[in-house]
């Protein structure tokens, strides 16, 4: 096969329902802007369309204006106005819409969770591909994420590229089989696709369900490019237990679907150059990594007489994906191998929330176990770099962004191998892994006898090899976890779908 020339300016919309910082709930926000920044410096155009949450880091939007150009899009049959707002996020520009539509539907005090989800999606789907249109914006590709601009690719095709919005090819990403967006058949037909065209076992329909429609499932369907967050997990995906209910669909559809592992973006995740740690510190200058665990054990509350007690942290949404009861059993394991333990999370779930409060509640002043139930970029930061060991013991895991962040923070990573995990964490003892890849400890079963010996032999490395775990440190943060390998096989399959678009018309 002959290798594809990269196009050397492409330009690409992403349609999003996240983007870090002003509007992230996990690591799809992180995603939409550290892949995004990478492909802007590498010469691409590329602008990002949002919805106009109320809920946004307001502040961290520069120079947000309204333009005089209002967008009309159809809804339940009837034209709604829509404002819109460009601003710039990390430098990138950014288009905000915000429908005057009677249900106020990003004015809702949060991102997601609502009763109306499907609605307030798929009218923003619309919207964005109307304003595309309306703008007269010719993009290559239109890179849609998840199941709530999945979307974009069937209405692209069947509205709007007859509309003349016809030069794009359509990439979709796959953050997370778990949320499929699934609704009742009819309810698709407010933002105008035909419920009998695609409510068919071979577009929309959902696997299991007759009389429901399911996005993602669409967008596999109807996009020129699906991918998803790492290789394992594309693996994963394609059997009946990973796939959720969507391995034939992925299956049939496997020539254009991939695996790449997502980056981090290294700019914004530096403990050189981190403004909220205490102080600021590198792979060749570690005191400042011990002085933020100092300074952090203070903060909390902690125990901070003995330096070397090791400090076990997870950072993580306490959904049941993420091995929940693996995470409450390790506060306890830690606390009887003499360690220090700080959970940083919070639950959509109320009973997990409950569960974790009562839990925060028995170690409110204990000298060396915190929980901090709620959402804080700031704090976790300070946990990532006062950290020595980071736990991640998922049931499943697309990518998982936290053990990369923790590495480059120098914190060392217990992970269960599983999806990106299993990409990404390589067990210091792995005789298979070329050893300047081994970075951490993991362990195949998701039970707590393979937690334990995880989490010990970390413990034991530590404290009877000090200066090999020092080397171990320094190593994981030189380790490369850059947006830059990733971006590059992006553009290679956006430089590869828009070849085989032209060459199709030549012919
Ligand atoms: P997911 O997308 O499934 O939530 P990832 O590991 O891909 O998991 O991304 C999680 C991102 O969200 C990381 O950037 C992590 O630091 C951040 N994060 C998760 N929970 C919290 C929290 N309670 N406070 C601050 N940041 C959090």
């Amino acid at each position: 096969i002959s290798k594809v020339p990269i196009s050397p300016g492409l330009y690409i919309v992403h349609i999003a329902a996240e983007m870090a910082p002003i509007a992230k709930v996990g690591g799809l926000g992180d995603v939409v802007t550290g892949l995004s920044k990478t492909l802007q410096k590498r010469g691409h155009l590329v602008e990002i369309i949002l919805p106009k949450y109320d809920c946004m880091q307001y502040d961290r939007i520069h120079d947000l204006k309204a333009l005089d150009f209002v967008v009309e899009s159809s809804f339940d049959g009837k034209q709604f106005k829509n404002k819109i707002w460009v601003g710039t996020v990390e430098g990138l520009p950014v288009y905000f819409i915000e429908p005057l539509h009677p249900s106020n539907f990003f004015w809702r005090g949060k991102f997601y969770g609502e009763p109306d989800d499907f609605k307030r999606f798929s009218y923003f789907s619309r919207a964005a591909l109307e304003l595309l249109l309306r703008a007269g914006k010719k993009p290559d590709i239109i890179h849609c994420h998840d199941w709530q601009t999945a979307f974009v690719a069937p209405l692209y095709w069947d509205l709007y590229a007859p509309r003349g919005l016809n030069s794009a090819r359509i990439c979709f990403t796959c953050h997370n089989f778990e949320y499929q967006g699934t609704a009742p058949a009819s309810e698709m037909a407010s933002c105008g696709l035909d419920v009998q065209q695609l409510n068919r076992p071979d577009r929309m329909q959902d696997n299991t369900s007759r009389d429901r429609v399911n996005p993602v499932k669409g967008a596999v369907v109807f996009s020129n490019i699906v991918t998803t967050v790492s290789p394992t997990y594309a693996q994963e995906v394609r059997t009946a237990e990973g796939g959720k209910g969507l391995h034939t669909t992925v299956n049939l559809h496997s020539k254009k679907f991939v695996g790449i592992l997502n980056g981090i973006d290294t700019g914004a995740w530096n403990p050189a150059a981190d403004t909220f740690l205490e102080i600021q510190y590198s792979a060749t200058d570690l005191l400042g990594k011990a002085e933020n665990k100092s300074a952090l054990r203070k903060q909390l509350g902690l125990s901070h007489a003995n330096p070397r007690q090791p400090l076990v942290s997870c950072i993580t949404r306490l959904v049941p994906q993420k091995g929940v009861h693996l995470i409450r059993h390790a506060i306890y394991r830690t606390m009887e191998l003499g360690g220090q333990f700080i959970l940083l999370g919070s639950s959509p779930l109320s009973h997990i929330q409950e569960e974790f409060e009562g839990i925060a509640k028995q170690f409110e002043h204990h000298d060396h176990v915190r929980l901090i139930l709620k959402y804080d970029e700031s704090l976790s930061r300070c946990i990532y770099a006062a950290s020595d060991m980071f736990i991640v013991p998922s049931i499943f895991e697309p990518c998982g962004l936290t053990q990369m962040i923790a590495m480059r923070y120098g914190s060392i990573p217990i992970a269960r191998k599983t999806g990106g995990l299993n990409d990404s964490v390589f067990d210091i003892n792995d005789d298979t892994i070329p050893l300047q890849f081994r970075n951490g400890f993991t362990f195949a079963n998701a039970d707590e006898q393979g937690l334990n010996r995880a989490l010990e032999r970390a413990f034991n490395h530590y404290r009877s090899h000090p200066v090999s775990w020092q080397e171990l440190v320094q190593k994981v943060m030189n380790l490369d976890f850059s947006w830059d390998s990733s971006a590059s096989q992006y553009e290679e399959l956006y430089s590869k779908s828009i070849a085989r678009a032209r060459s199709f018309h030549r012919t």
